[in-house]
């Protein structure tokens, strides 16, 4: 009860609030649903939407907060009818969304792993277990780090992962992209217009994104194209101040100082909890309906592909919902 009580004040809407997600959470572990969908980022959300519009009893667990990697994005730029808007506001729309669709969303609760039981239902664990006809796993994944000695020592101390979420506090500084792809190219240009230097480093010979963005950058004074060259060591004491970017072909070694190193190397898929089949990197490997080799088993999003616009993967969740309808009324399932 203690911890029901705000330093002796009684807390009676929290206590309330507290109760009543216990008894849904009671309720939620008996039902039986028609789909399970694990992880709530746009993906799951989608996903989420379109089953529940095709008037499927659906769960989704989300291990932390709705939205996924998108809503600490400050903006999201050329989403198809929308110029600009907010990563927050697309996503909390997004839910509002699906649970206007009849859903349930809970978020959380982990999901730390999925099963199949005799009926062909399936389990999922998160301390509790819940269960359902068929799955949609949307878990996304963590960004891919460099590897190298003292980046854990640096992190959020001049080593980052989202130029929108930590650029303003280097504003007008020495900054390094290291990695390659569309979104290393957004953040170029968001740390260009907050007046920075911005030193592209990648093994690649070229940079793969937006080609309109790509040939902004390539002309603007501050941005610096380092191709065949690789990140290799870090320095500072307790923030980053220098770092050594090694040339592929030559093998010369330069110091460059900068105030922070922002990495886009992809990401580390999150599809541990699935024992389905997956290629060299862990991405779910899917059939043309989602469906990974786990028959009743559907993937969309990031744990399935990398670097995609994000239009696709919001696609991607609703395409899967589809299948997954269609194979619950199959004799398949
Ligand atoms: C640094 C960075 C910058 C980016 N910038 C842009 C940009 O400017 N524009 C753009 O369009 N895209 C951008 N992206 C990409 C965009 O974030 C992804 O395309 C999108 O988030 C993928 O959505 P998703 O639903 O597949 O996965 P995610 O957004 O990763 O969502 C997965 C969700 O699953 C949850 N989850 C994971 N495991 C479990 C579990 N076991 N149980 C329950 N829940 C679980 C996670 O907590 C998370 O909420 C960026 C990504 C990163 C990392």
């Amino acid at each position: 009860m203690d911890r029901l009580c705000g330093a002796g004040h009684y807390d009676y809407r929290q206590r309330s609030y507290l109760i009543f997600r216990w008894i849904l959470h009671k309720r939620i572990t008996y039902d039986l649903y028609d789909v399970i969908i694990v992880g709530g980022g746009v993906a799951g959300l989608a996903g989420a939407m379109t089953a529940g519009r095709l008037g499927l009893r659906v769960l989704l667990l989300e291990k932390t907060v709705f939205g996924g990697s998108v809503a600490v994005l400050e903006t999201i730029y050329e989403y198809p009818g929308l110029e600009k808007i907010g990563g927050w506001e697309l996503t909390q729309t997004m839910v509002k969304q699906a649970r206007n669709s009849g859903c349930l969303l809970f978020d959380s609760i982990e999901v730390t792993g999925l099963q199949m039981v005799e009926d062909s239902h399936f389990e999922s664990h998160g301390g509790d277990k819940f269960r359902a006809s068929s799955v949609l796993v949307s878990t996304g994944g963590q960004p891919r780090q460099l590897g190298l000695k003292d980046e854990a020592r640096f992190a959020k101390q001049g080593i980052h992962t989202c130029a929108q979420c930590a650029g303003a506090r280097y504003k007008g500084r020495e900054i390094v992209i290291a990695g390659n792809g569309s979104f290393a190219v957004r953040a170029s240009q968001h740390l260009v217009e907050l007046g920075c230097r911005v030193f592209f480093i990648t093994g690649d010979e070229k940079i793969f994104g937006d080609a309109n963005l790509i040939k902004k950058l390539l002309h603007h004074k501050k941005f610096h194209f380092m191709g065949g060259c690789h990140v290799t060591k870090l320095f500072g004491d307790k923030y980053l101040q220098e770092i050594e970017v090694t040339d592929l072909a030559s093998g010369d070694l330069e110091k460059l100082e900068v105030a922070a190193v922002f990495v886009y190397r992809n990401i580390v898929p999150d599809s541990r909890i699935l024992a389905a089949r997956k290629d060299a990197k862990g991405f779910l490997l899917v059939d043309e309906n989602l469906m990974t080799s786990l028959p009743g088993v559907f993937a969309a999003g990031r744990v399935v592909h990398d670097d995609l616009p994000l239009q696709v993967l919001v696609g991607d969740g609703s395409r899967a919902s589809l299948s997954a309808a269609a194979w619950l009324q199959s004799d398949a399932s």
